[in-house]
C-alpha cells in the first residue's frame, strides 16, 4: 500500500535524542531554546516559543490577543478542527466563514461576511500549505486582532518571505502528518518580546521563573505564580528531533515540489481534474497534495477513496468542514457553498519524500482508470 504520508527521519535524529538522554535533562530545556531560536530565524520571526502542539499555540496566541468570553472570531470551517476548537478554549464564539475555492482559505472579503460588532479577531489559516493572503485580509480589517494558524505551512513563501515573517502571532504544528515533525509538538512565533515572555509563562503554570533557568543559575529564590497557566511544554527530547529535522526541510520542499510538479503535468491529461497549486502571491511546500473532481466524474468521492484502496493506493478525504461536525451543531448553520464544494469533492493524494515516480505513475493509474469508469 502506498501511503498518504511518511515522515522522513535519518540516524542524526537518533543520535540527537540519544545525546539528550545522556545528558540527564529531558524536559524542556537547552535544546528546546535552541529549536526556538532557529525555528524563528527559520521563519523570519522575532520570537519562537516551543509548545506541546499547535493547537495550544492557537490557544496562547488567542490568550495573547486579548480573546475571552463575549467575543466572537472568525475561523475557516473548512481546516482541522483544532483550529475552531482553541477558539472555545477561551470562552469565545467561533464564528464560520467561506473560503477561496482555489486556495481553500479565507479572503477578506469571506471574513467581511462573517463580522458582526462582537468580532474580535480571525484565524487565518495557510490551508494544506498554501499561504493565505494575510496582507489582504489586515489591510481589510484593521481592527481585527490576526492569528496565522501555520501549522502545515512549514517553508512555504508569501510575498517573497518565509510564511509567518510578517505575522503578529502565528501557529505552527510538528505533527508526524505535517512536513517537519517532532513526534508531537508545536510553536508559537511572535515580534513581541513582552508577549514571547508571557507566553513562556503560560506554558509552564505560569510561572515566574521556569525550571531549566532555575537549573541553569542554581538559583533557590521561591518563584511566583503570577497567574494561571497551563502545562504547553516541548520536551528537550522533541526539540532535537525538530533541530534536525529543521536543516532537512529545504530538500524536503525541493523534494515536494518536483513530485507536485510531476503531479499536476500528469493528472493534466485526466479530463476535469483540479490540483492544488501555489497562489501568484507566494509558493506552497505541497503538505497535502489535494485534487477536486468534476461533477461528472464517474463515482463519487467517497466511492473514488475505496477505488484508489483497491489499487494500493491509501488516499485520504479532502479538508474536514468543522460545521458538517456534531462538535459544532449547537452553532447557527452557516452559508458556505464553496467549504461545502472542496470538502465533498476533494481528497488528498500521497506525496511524501521518499516516493518514487514508479509509486506516482500507480497512483495516477489509478486515478484515471476510475475516471475512465
Ligand atoms: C494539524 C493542524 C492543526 C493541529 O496541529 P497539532 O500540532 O496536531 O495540534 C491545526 N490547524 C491546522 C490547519 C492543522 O492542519
Amino acid at each position: 500500500m502506498i501511503p498518504v504520508m511518511r515522515p522522513w527521519f535519518g540516524p542524526e535524529e537518533e543520535a540527537a535524542v540519544q545525546e539528550v538522554i545522556a545528558s540527564g535533562w529531558v524536559a524542556q530545556g537547552p535544546r528546546v531554546a535552541e529549536f526556538e531560536r532557529e525555528f524563528a530565524a527559520f521563519v523570519q520571526a522575532g520570537h519562537g516559543v516551543a509548545l506541546s502542539s499547535c493547537t495550544t499555540a492557537l490557544h496562547l496566541a488567542l490568550v495573547l490577543a486579548g480573546v475571552g468570553p463575549g467575543d466572537e472570531v472568525v475561523v475557516p470551517s473548512l481546516s482541522f478542527i483544532a483550529t475552531a476548537n482553541a477558539v472555545r478554549y477561551t470562552g469565545a464564539t467561533p464564528v464560520f466563514a467561506d473560503v477561496d475555492p482555489a486556495t481553500a482559505n479565507l479572503t477578506a472579503k469571506t471574513v467581511e461576511a462573517a463580522r458582526t460588532p462582537r468580532t474580535r479577531a480571525a484565524i487565518v489559516v495557510d490551508q494544506a500549505g498554501v499561504p493565505a493572503d494575510l496582507d489582504e485580509i489586515r489591510a481589510a480589517h484593521p481592527e481585527l486582532a490576526l492569528v496565522e494558524d501555520a501549522a502545515c505551512a512549514a517553508g512555504a513563501t508569501y510575498r517573497g518571505r518565509p510564511v509567518g515573517a510578517g505575522a503578529e502571532l502565528c501557529a505552527w504544528s510538528f505533527h508526524p502528518r505535517k512536513l517537519l515533525t517532532t513526534g508531537e509538538g508545536g510553536m508559537l512565533t511572535l515580534g513581541d518580546a513582552e508577549g514571547a515572555a508571557r507566553a513562556r509563562r503560560l506554558r509552564e503554570h505560569g510561572m515566574s521563573v521556569s525550571a531549566a533557568d532555575r537549573h541553569a543559575t542554581g538559583s533557590t529564590a521561591p518563584e511566583r505564580y503570577t497567574e494561571v497557566g497551563f502545562n504547553y511544554r516541548m520536551t528537550d527530547l522533541q526539540a532535537a528531533v525538530g533541530l534536525v529535522q529543521l536543516r532537512r526541510l529545504p530538500e524536503l520542499i525541493a523534494r515536494r515540489r518536483a513530485l507536485a510538479a510531476r503531479y499536476q503535468e500528469l493528472l493534466a491529461e485526466v479530463p476535469g481534474i483540479g490540483t492544488v497549486t501555489d497562489p501568484d502571491y507566494g509558493t506552497t511546500n505541497y503538505q497535502s497534495f489535494w485534487i477536486t473532481l468534476p461533477g461528472d466524474f464517474p463515482m463519487d468521492r467517497d466511492a473514488l477513496l475505496a477505488f484508489l484502496a483497491g489499487r494500493g493506493v491509501s488516499a485520504r478525504r479532502g479538508i474536514m468542514a468543522a460545521h458538517l461536525e456534531p462538535a459544532y451543531a449547537d452553532l447557527p448553520t452557516p452559508d458556505l457553498p464553496a467549504t461545502e464544494w472542496l470538502t465533498r469533492n476533494s481528497l488528498i493524494l500521497p506525496l511524501f519524500h521518499t516516493m518514487t515516480e514508479a509509486e506516482q505513475d500507480q497512483v495516477v493509474a489509478a486515478v484515471r482508470a476510475a475516471a475512465e469508469g
